[in-house]
């Protein structure tokens, strides 16, 4: 006979869903959470007691509401206190950050990386960002969990870095290496950089509320997260949103995996510096410095951002006539390019997209900003938190 799930079994999924809510919305009235999570009040206060106990929220007045009668304690996260390392590794930067229970960014470091330096290059100098950060805890501090942002297709099974286009890595265990090098006693998560950042603007970010969502990721490559009825779509290994490698011009320029003619051959990087005749340089300032010429009125740069902007536009309409989404956020370069050239893209989408799929599309930039990566890597280590708050060791 098959039996439903334990009273425990369901303790810890209510405890779960409670710290997810206040993780995700911050100080909740128990009054809400009552009527947010469909539990009573009795249920409420029990599992609050719970995760107060167990360090994980606080409980407190509210702020003046100005209302007669009785005032419902409000649950706050303990942000200062529980919290996740996230580092996000770019092209250009190594960052690290301490990353408070609740989303906020507590501490952070940031570091240039020349390009090209390998995965045992890379975790001492992010490793050696985290133990500054740790000689600045406060004495009652608990981490929870680590996270890695990475440019690259990551098996999601253990986090081994398949192929870092753009870095030179070929099946490297990022996480592995760096958990060693920080000598912390939690696992380090690895994820791709645009997926962690859709991941972070779809639970507290400009997607939020929206089930249907695409982030591109860009820098001198191109890569999505895409977010599918409300689930991160991974595909089977992990691999999914490498939409930078649609092939747009059969026989087009080599791009970096070996192929010719991908999409971020004609909106990446080299594509942008290369048709604003400027070839020789390279990096993400480099990059900004082209549409700040183009905004100064320098024909080249403006027609290099104009060509650019039409490819955006044409694999922005292919991606919305097939993931149907609700959003799509232009994130690192991206962003700029986005800005740079609206018109061109709305202009592509508006003539390649289909009618119904555009019916509710909207483009918007991030709302975290650079910080998405780092704060959605710190996301895949409260996961682990929201899904037994009171078995985290
Ligand atoms: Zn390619």
């Amino acid at each position: 006979m098959r039996t439903g799930p334990s009273q425990d079994e369901i303790r810890r999924q209510n405890l779960g869903a409670l710290l997810r809510h206040v993780h995700v919305h911050g100080a909740t009235t128990r009054a809400e959470l009552t009527n947010t999570l469909g539990l009573n009040r009795s249920t409420i206060g029990a599992l609050t007691a719970d995760l107060a106990a167990a360090g994980l929220v606080v409980e407190g007045a509210p702020k003046e509401t100005g209302r007669a009668g009785r005032p419902s304690l409000v649950v706050r996260p303990e942000s200062a206190r529980v919290f996740a390392y996230a580092c996000s590794i770019e092209v250009d930067r190594l960052r690290a950050a301490r990353v408070g229970l609740g989303g906020a960014v507590l501490d952070r470091r940031e570091l240039d990386r020349p390009r090209g330096l390998s995965a045992a290059e890379v975790a001492p100098l992010l490793a050696g960002a985290v133990k500054e950060m740790r000689h600045a805890l406060p004495a009652d501090a608990v981490c929870v969990g680590a996270g890695v942002a990475v440019c690259g297709m990551v098996r999601r099974d253990d986090g081994l870095v398949r192929l870092g286009p753009t870095t030179g890595w070929v099946d490297e265990p990022i996480g592995t290496t760096l958990g060693s090098e920080l000598g912390v006693d939690v696992p380090v998560l690895v994820g791709n950089v645009a997926e962690v950042a859709a991941f972070a603007e779809h639970a507290r970010g400009a997607a939020a509320g929206c089930d249907n969502v695409i982030y591109l990721y860009g820098d001198v490559g191109v890569g999505a997260g895409i977010i599918a009825g409300g689930r991160r779509l991974t595909g089977h290994g992990g691999y999914s949103g490498e939409v930078g490698h649609m092939v747009v011009v059969p026989d087009g320029a080599r791009c970096e995996c070996g192929n010719r003619g991908c999409w971020e051959t004609e909106i990446g990087e080299h594509a942008l510096l290369r048709a604003a005749g400027r070839s020789d340089a390279r990096g993400r300032d480099a990059v900004l410095a082209v549409f700040d010429a183009a905004d100064n009125g320098d024909a080249r740069a403006q027609t290099a951002v104009r060509q650019a902007g039409d490819w955006l536009g044409f694999g922005v309409a292919n991606l919305v006539n097939i993931f149907n989404p609700e959003m799509v956020i232009f994130g690192g370069t991206m962003r700029d390019l986005y800005l740079a050239a609206a018109a061109q893209i709305r202009s592509r989408l508006n003539c390649n997209g289909l009618p119904a799929c555009l019916e509710h599309v909207r483009l918007r930039t991030p709302k975290l900003g650079a910080d998405a990566p780092l704060i959605g890597a710190a996301e895949l280590a409260f996961e682990r938190l929201l899904a037994d708050p009171l078995d985290i060791g």
